[in-house]
């Protein structure tokens, strides 16, 4: 498929109330480029609805236009009239339908045309318009690209630009991952010189921990990290009980996942949390083992070639087994 900015242009053209939705488990990225391009949809003089299939991290509270968010697992009655009432929707941060979960079927159900704003792997075909590149670091950094091609760039104001510079730290590790270019510094740069307030950023995103957010990770790594694959592969793994022990909420276990790839000598990393009666899975890599093809292979997910994720209907330990056997094929014998 086509990635088009002009595309994406006609349709905002066309029509005149929008809803954007952003994957299950939404992230800094997810909620931050769904927050900036409302905002410059609305700058536009249009209206536009923000949807998240389920609850974000309170790490991204604070985010301006966030509390307007409408969570579907919620209140999924108001989420089915805002797809009522908008045009269109825009799928931003993900590129399968199945990616938003069980909001999935009633966005479907309205019947309304997408377009996609999106930088993972392989996009399904569902969409009428694509913005697309899986080299991007980040939907903010498409975001960003795209109202600048558009002319639409004018509207990115010191809100719009906390909104897109958290999707560029968080998605890029705080801009330490291969993803990021000499572009992405120059967006950063760019954001820098609205006047918005980077270093508010990192206070909120990762100086804002709960005391039982730092006892679970400091449980996880003493008592639940594993090396497998003769020592090239670690893993961590929670129950649903000991997720219950530390009070678990979402955006708790974000990062852990990196903890295991710090490892000298390990090249890929797992985390496996039992939710919802089933095991989510994160998957990250360094070098050449593409954990896209990983999670697409054996945890019916996707990603990133150095991130991914997917999930398992086995037990907790069977996923675990699971991992160590791929892991034990992969690296043992070399
Ligand atoms: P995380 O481990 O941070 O949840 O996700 C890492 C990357 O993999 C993100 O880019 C995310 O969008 C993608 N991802 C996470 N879970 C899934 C999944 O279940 N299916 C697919 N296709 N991608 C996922
Ligand atoms: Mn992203």
């Amino acid at each position: 498929m086509k990635s088009s900015a002009m595309d994406i242009y006609r349709m905002l053209q066309k029509y005149n109330v929008f809803a954007i939705v952003v994957h299950r488990g939404p992230d800094g990225d997810a909620i931050g480029s769904a927050l900036a391009w409302q905002k410059i949809i609305n700058a536009m003089g249009k209206e536009c609805i923000v949807i998240a299939p389920d609850d974000y991290p309170a790490f991204l509270r604070w985010l301006p236009g966030a509390k307007d968010i409408l969570v579907h697992a919620n209140d999924a009655t108001r989420v089915k009239e805002a797809l009522k009432l908008c045009d269109m929707v825009f799928c931003l941060d993900f590129n399968a339908s199945d990616r938003m979960g069980p909001a999935e079927a009633d966005v479907v159900k309205a019947g309304k045309p997408f377009a996609i704003i999106d930088h993972h792997r392989f996009p399904s075909d569902f969409a009428e318009a694509y913005y697309v590149d899986d080299e991007a670091s980040s939907t903010a950094e498409l975001i960003y690209r795209l109202s600048v091609e558009l002319n639409l760039d004018g509207s990115i104001d010191s809100e719009v630009a906390t909104c897109l510079y958290t999707g560029l730290v968080t998605d890029t590790g705080s801009f330490r991952y291969p993803s990021v270019r000499a572009d992405v510094l120059r967006i950063a740069a760019a954001l820098l010189a609205t006047g918005m307030d980077h270093v508010e950023i990192y206070e909120q995103v990762y100086n804002s921990n709960r005391i039982e957010q730092l006892r679970l990770k400091g449980f996880a790594l003493s008592e639940r990290l594993k090396l497998t694959g003769g020592d090239q592969a670690a893993y961590i793994y929670l129950s649903a009980s000991d997720l219950a022990r530390f009070d678990f909420r979402p955006g708790d276990t974000e990062g852990l996942v990196n903890y295991a790839l710090s490892i000298k000598g390990v090249h890929v990393a797992a985390f496996f949390a039992e939710k919802d009666k089933i095991v989510k899975i994160s998957l990250r890599s360094k070098g050449i083992l593409d954990v896209n093809n990983l999670a697409r292979e054996h945890f019916k997910g996707g990603g990133h070639i150095h991130a991914a994720g997917g999930r398992s209907e086995l037990s907790l330990e069977q996923t675990c087994r699971k991992f160590e056997s791929l892991m034990n094929e992969r690296y043992e014998k070399s």
